[in-house]
């Protein structure tokens, strides 16, 4: 179930993601981005999280910076 994110590591040069990135779900600060093909959504940690399972069968990759959220927890 975790094979993705090794795979997507390649593509994690990509820009970072931003306060002006939202969640294609509930417009929160987007901390997940998944590529398909030419095309790219953004999600919450929630969010993606909760679509992972299907998104993993078709992205082609995976940014994640979710491990910010932990660390902002301690400002
Ligand atoms: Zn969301």
């Amino acid at each position: 179930m975790s094979q993705i994110t090794a795979e997507a590591t390649a593509v994690d040069d990509k820009r970072p993601l931003t306060a002006l990135d939202r969640c294609d779900s509930c417009g929160a600060q987007a901390y997940i981005r998944v590529m398909i093909g030419e095309s790219e959504l953004l999600f919450c940690a929630h969010h993606g999280r909760r679509h992972q399972e299907k998104l993993a069968q078709v992205a082609t990759g995976w940014h994640d910076e979710s491990a910010r959220l932990a660390e902002s927890h301690n400002v």
